[in-house]
């Protein structure tokens, strides 16, 4: 696990940065001048990457006994650093026992991130340009207190890092994986021949990959997609006989095992429980989603009245799904399938930069703030992207947040963005 070094001089906020960059309050909060303190590392995690924060005590070069020990300290863990953040008081600027860090800095020959901390307004972030006069590159104005400018820091001490160890991939990305459910009868196998035979059925398979015989390869719109677990839906068996445990199991695997789950609903029927729970089974397995309501050619305009009050009611709870309307029996808009399933997968892969995260999130927040409760409403200080696939998100805050005020952000983060076809998590990590 690569290491980064938080040093500076006392007082200068390195323990509120490192706070900031391990999400709790647990790295000592003030650096007394002339209080020892070992080396203290912790684990650290940003955009899925996984780091040591090393906490020093205040530095002071020149300084004797205590200090000096201190300054020790400091010294060895720039040694066993892969990148070392420099920390400078931007209300205070350069001193001369900072001139003095950058000296011993530079002979360790370690990348250096420049922070300029408490630049918590904007005229002490342009006081940061004061200093590129150390030579150290580019200052970093951040207020690691109100969390300002934290992301992108994160950003490029992650780039900083050494590379992480290769993922080891065997040749190309295969196909996409989409898992093709309902219940029984709504249509599964009758979809699955239709595409394979309006389009091409591939059979053999593609190069690089090995595809499991359960799966179907199938191309449709110029790509080839993997149908996975469909040895049932091509064989035809009565699954009607089979109970709804079993069902649902296999509806579980095939998910699983999938990128994106196309959901089939009879579109002459009214939603029933059953297909609920194949919905709640995609959502919680944190995989795309395309809604086919299928039989398309039985609906008429009086029914078409009340599906669409059944989809108001029924499915409330994602109102992201990306909806088709399809026949497979006849072939209606089964051609609009492909692209709904590229811009679900889209989403779910989507990632948003650290730095518009947080300025739409400022923005929200101050337009609409939390509200009181108990004589206090919980600030949100920042967001990151945790994750894709789901898109996984963090938010930052002073407090635990309202159910309702959660939803709120998730319903607004969905406006700004996007995120159609895709489950989106979002965890509250509440400073302690
Ligand atoms: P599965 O159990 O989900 O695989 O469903 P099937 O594909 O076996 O279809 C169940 C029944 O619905 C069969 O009688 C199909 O012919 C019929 N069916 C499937 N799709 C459509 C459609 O788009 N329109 C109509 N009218 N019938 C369909």
């Amino acid at each position: 696990v690569p290491v980064v070094a938080v040093v500076g001089r006392p007082n200068v906020g390195k323990s509120t940065l490192v706070n900031r960059i391990i999400g709790r309050r647990q790295a000592v909060v003030e650096d007394v001048p002339g209080v020892t303190r070992d080396r203290v590392p912790y684990d650290a995690q940003w955009n899925g990457r996984r780091f040591t924060v090393v906490d020093t005590g205040g530095w002071e070069p020149d300084a004797k006994d205590r200090a000096a020990a201190i300054a020790k300290q400091a010294e060895l863990a720039v040694q066993t650093a892969d990148v070392v953040v420099f920390v400078v008081d931007v209300s205070v600027g350069a001193t001369d026992v900072d001139e003095a860090a950058v000296k011993m800095l530079r002979r360790s020959h370690k990348p250096v991130i420049l922070v300029a901390n408490k630049a918590d307004n904007q005229n002490l972030e342009m006081e940061a340009v004061s200093l590129w006069s150390l030579g150290l590159g580019e200052p970093h104005p951040i207020s690691a207190l109100h969390g300002r400018g934290s992301g992108d820091l994160l950003d490029d001490i992650l780039s900083a890092l050494p590379d992480p160890p290769p993922i080891v991939e065997d040749g190309p990305r295969g196909p996409r994986r989409v898992a093709l459910v309902g219940r029984p009868n709504v249509g599964k196998s009758s979809l699955l021949n239709r595409v394979s035979k309006e389009e091409r059925a591939v059979v053999d398979s593609v190069a690089g990959t090995t595809v499991d015989p359960v799966d179907s390869l199938v191309e449709m719109d110029g790509e080839v997609w993997q149908f996975v677990d469909t040895a049932g839906l091509r064989k035809r068996v009565n699954q009607a006989s089979g109970t709804e445990y079993y069902a649902s199991l296999r509806t579980a695997g095939a998910v699983e095992a999938a990128e994106v789950a196309v959901v089939l609903l009879d579109a002459a029927e009214p939603i029933s429980e059953q297909d609920q729970r194949v919905l709640t089974q995609v959502v919680e397995a944190g995989r795309a989603l395309v809604i086919a309501f299928n039989k398309w050619d039985l609906v008429d305009a009086d029914r078409r009245f009340y599906l669409d009050k059944e989809i108001d009611r029924e499915l409330k709870r994602i109102p992201w799904a990306i909806r088709v309307n399809i026949s497979a029996k006849t072939g209606r808009a089964v051609d609009k399938l492909a692209p709904a399933l590229r811009r679900a997968l889209a989403s779910w892969e989507q990632r948003i930069p650290t730095g518009a995260l947080n300025q739409w999130l400022t923005a929200l927040t101050q337009a609409t703030p939390h509200p009181v409760r108990g004589g206090r409403a919980p600030r949100i200080l920042f967001a990151t992207q945790a994750g894709v696939a789901p898109p996984r998100f963090v938010l930052f805050t002073t407090g635990p947040l309202d159910a309702g005020y959660q939803r709120f952000v998730e319903r607004k983060l969905r406006e700004e963005f996007g995120f159609e076809g895709s489950p989106v998590e979002i965890s509250v990590k509440p400073r302690k």
